[in-house]
């Protein structure tokens, strides 16, 4: 039966304790992560968020307490008050209070507990369906409390910093117009306009813009964001950024403002010192030295086009592809010429399966013996030309595409990853930021047979490639900048298009008529015709940036209840349906699911 806290009040947490506080009474509260009967002597590791302290209860027969503590179980809560000792048995030096325990006077059980679906344990073993069902219990494991604490931390500081430099806190609508900004919206039905919907917001970009327009300069929110995108491993229907929009700036006082912020990040929470300024690079050097718009420069490895080199060879794969417009590129695997055959064929298919027709390869083994996929296509000194142009030297492997240059960026810039991940060159206590500007204004979509926006309809282009809104859109380059970690996008923004004759213009280039361009965006349009502040902004995947901070691979590992990959969420069973009641109130039939064909 539980008993209650009523007469005690905690004086410490855990791991709060130390020598320091040997002769104290004390008064602790948490779960008991493990129960050791000596027979006459009882050891109880009790653990809160803080950590683990040692308690210890002895003799006194008379009151019961020997008693009681022989009950304790696993993840029972209870309160313990007693007098802090230096450590009568070993001390532990993994532990803070490794040099101390807690000699009991007094337990109580607050709430009993039954045997968890998993132990409550660093590192789990656990699979992460049975976490996530429980996610209560996981949450309560070390490792992803301290994630949490970290991910505290990382709002707090940034919420000074931001501060500190004269940004307002804003809060803007979650429950707003459709206002597409490349993903697919979450809808919601509204009750009091039957048929009518409300979205989730993709962003408050278009609210931070208007607040612009308000004349409140430097605004930041901490938003919550939906994006109903057909999810991908480690994507989130709903995250959080860090968002920001400045007045009367230019792109570099927005990387300014945010490179001190990720130092002092990094700084205050992992005293990790961050060199500013930091590194930048436009989008067509990342693509061509890297084949990735966010380039991961811990290693080099880095693409090198030999076009020039083989153009006149006999090998189709490179001559087609040149002549076609495309490119031959390729990358320099240092010391793994003597790669086993399968390993390369496993290559092979990864490269195709990122795009690649074929995967060409010469490996060089440490006796200077020249394997290659391809070289009775070539004339000896072609070949010889090639290995120069690459450095190949002995013990190297080079790998080669040849396409379209899209392709072949995307080929061997995931190529370069994978290789650098059995390379084991990785590293990741080390942090290269970067930014990448100059990006394309817009994308050519397979999908959508038009160009869409690359980042949003409301960024800038850049002024000398104006001239090209009318003639080759493919050609505009955009005042837009990326920040990216370690190969990761952590953030983008833009300098943001604030004259309505502009923006109009562009959403012509979208392929919006005027009319629908007012039906969407009408209340930006019209605010622009008030006086509006040149402007810029950012945002940041806070739960990204948190994850590379804690050096964990996945994003759910930062954030207290995920959904997995299906959207839904494990443990309380979102999405769900509802009473029928409830979709006549809103004007809601569902239409009966129409039988698949076998
Ligand atoms: N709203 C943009 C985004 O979510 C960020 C920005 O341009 O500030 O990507």
């Amino acid at each position: 039966m539980a008993e209650s806290m009523m007469g005690l009040k905690r004086t410490h947490r855990c791991a709060e304790l130390g020598s320091a506080n040997i002769g104290e009474t004390v008064t602790v509260m948490g779960w008991v992560q493990k129960n050791r009967n000596k027979g006459g002597i009882i050891f109880v590791d009790l653990r809160d968020r803080s950590g683990i302290l040692q308690l210890i209860f002895e003799g006194t027969e008379e009151s019961g307490l020997m008693e009681k503590a022989a009950k304790l179980r696993s993840e029972f809560v209870i309160a313990a008050v007693g007098t802090v000792e230096k450590r009568s048995g070993a001390v532990n030096p993994n532990l803070a209070t490794g040099e101390i325990e807690v000699r009991v006077k007094e337990l109580r059980i607050l709430s009993e507990a039954e045997t968890p679906p998993f132990p409550i344990e660093e590192n789990s073993k656990t699979k992460e369906e049975l976490r996530l069902k429980y996610r209560y219990l996981d949450l309560r494991r070390p490792d992803l409390q301290r994630n949490l604490i970290l991910r505290s931390h990382v709002a707090t500081l940034t919420r000074q910093f931001l501060a500190e430099e004269g940004f307002l806190e804003i809060e803007t609508p979650t429950l707003i117009k459709s206002t597409p900004e490349g993903a697919r919206d979450y809808l919601v039905p509204s009750r009091v306009h039957p048929g009518s919907f409300y979205a989730l917001p993709q962003s408050p970009q278009i609210f931070k813009q208007l607040l612009m327009c308000s004349g409140y300069d430097r605004y930041f929110q901490l938003a919550r964001c939906y994006r109903d995108e057909d999810l991908r491993a480690d994507r989130q229907p709903e995250f959080t950024q860090i968002d920001m929009e400045l007045s009367f700036v230019d792109a570099e006082d927005v990387m300014d403002v945010n490179e001190r912020l990720m130092a002092r990040l990094f700084k205050d929470i992992l005293n990790v010192e961050i060199p500013l300024p930091m590194p930048r690079m436009t989008w067509q050097e990342a693509m061509d030295r890297y084949g990735s718009d966010k380039p991961d420069i811990r290693f080099g490895m880095e693409l090198v086009d030999v076009t020039e080199v083989v153009k006149d060879c006999e090998f189709v794969v490179f001559r087609n592809a040149i002549q076609e417009g495309g490119s031959v590129r390729g990358i320099n695997a240092k010391g793994q010429g003597a790669m086993p055959r399968k390993k390369i064929d496993k290559l092979v298919e990864f490269a195709k399966g990122n795009g690649a027709k074929g995967l060409a390869y010469i490996a060089i083994a440490e006796d200077g013996t020249v394997k290659s996929s391809f070289a009775k296509f070539m004339k000896e000194e072609e070949n010889a030309a090639l290995i120069q142009a690459m450095g190949g030297e002995k013990g190297d492997l080079l790998l080669f595409a040849a396409d379209k240059n899209k392709i072949v960026w995307g080929v061997l810039g995931a190529l370069r990853l994978e290789l650098a991940k059995q390379m084991d060159l990785l590293d990741k206590n080390e942090y290269k930021f970067l930014w990448i500007t100059e990006f394309p204004l817009f994308e050519w979509s397979e999908e959508e047979n038009r160009y869409m926006a690359m980042h949003h309809p409301f960024t800038m282009p850049m002024e000398e490639d104006i001239p090209y809104l009318d003639t080759d859109l493919g050609r505009v380059r955009a005042k837009a900048y990326d920040i990216v970690l370690n190969g990761n996008e952590i953030g983008g923004g833009s300098v943001r298009i604030f004259q309505d004759d502009v923006q109009e213009k562009m959403f012509e280039c979208l392929g919006f008529t005027k009319e629908e361009a007012h039906e969407r965006f009408g209340f930006l349009l019209e605010a622009f015709k008030y006086g509006v502040p040149p402007h810029a902004g950012l945002a940041y995947g806070l739960d990204r940036l948190v994850m590379l901070m804690a050096k964990e691979d996945s994003i759910r590992d930062v954030i207290a209840f995920p959904k997995v990959k299906d959207a839904s969420c494990l443990m309380s069973e979102a999405p769900g349906l509802v009473e029928e009641k409830q979709l006549e109130e809103l004007g809601i039939s569902i239409r009966e699911a129409e039988e698949k064909a076998e």
